[in-house]
């Protein structure tokens, strides 16, 4: 059982919703939004899969490291993914909130000068915000 999935966080109870939750994210190629997760759940063959369930999931496993979440500007919907050891950060296309993930992190080079030598940083958010190749007017498709 402990060896099917290292990813287990310690101290949570597994339960065929946290489980499936976990898959999906797991498998997913982009960052999902809670309903994206429920349709994929409905398309396992899960029934009556409800988003406010996958969102308490969702809470838990940020409270235990094992997800992020990230806000998308213009948008209402927040998208999770995996905290895979290396984070990532994208770009959101305003146009169609579509999300592109940059190929790099702004703080690898930026040493962040704080009056306070005790602070410790474990975290940042960074947003860029712009418009898609897709939603870029050009000659043939003008907007
Ligand atoms: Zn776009
Ligand atoms: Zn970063």
């Amino acid at each position: 059982m402990e060896n099917s999935q290292n990813l287990w966080p310690q101290g949570v109870k597994k339960t065929k919703q946290r489980a499936s939750v976990l898959a999906i994210l797991e498998n997913a190629e982009k960052p999902l939004t809670a309903l994206d997760i429920c349709a994929r759940r409905e398309k396992d063959g899960d029934t009556a899969v409800w988003p406010s369930t996958v969102y308490r999931v969702l809470e838990l496993f940020i409270h235990k490291g094992l997800v992020l979440k990230t806000n998308v500007r213009n948008n209402d919907m927040a998208v999770y993914e995996l905290n895979r050891l290396q984070h990532k950060h994208y770009a959101v296309c305003m146009n169609c909130h579509k999300l592109i993930a940059l190929e790099n992190c702004p703080m690898d080079t930026f040493i962040p000068q704080l009056p306070d030598g005790e602070f410790q940083v474990q975290g940042h958010y960074l947003e860029i915000f712009g418009i898609c190749q897709d939603c870029r007017p050009t000659e043939n498709n003008p907007q």
